[in-house]
């Protein structure tokens, strides 16, 4: 017998994968940062907005991959739970 019904399907959205996708902001630049999916490995990324939109030169700041940085975020976070929305400066 087929279990049907109750298979949950994740949602391909980028944005309901990378939590600081449009949150978190570029060191460099400020511009937001985006979440990539992978293209050929395990692990997201994070990108500057400028560099997904000029391409390579555009910022200084690298690919940021998803999982570490998002663990860095949180980590500040419960460091310093003052509501902000940028993360320029780390
Ligand atoms: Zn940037």
């Amino acid at each position: 017998m087929k279990k049907r019904g109750f298979a949950v399907q994740h949602p391909r959205r980028t944005a309901s994968q990378y939590l600081l996708s449009g949150l978190a902001k570029c060191g460099s630049c400020g511009k937001a940062l985006i979440g990539q999916d992978p293209k050929g490995g395990k692990f997201g990324y994070y990108v500057c907005g400028s560099l997904m939109k000029r391409g390579a030169g555009a910022c200084d700041t690298p690919y940021l991959p998803k999982g570490k940085f998002e663990g860095m975020v949180l980590r500040k976070l419960k460091e310093d739970i003052r509501p902000r929305n940028t993360f320029g400066g780390w």
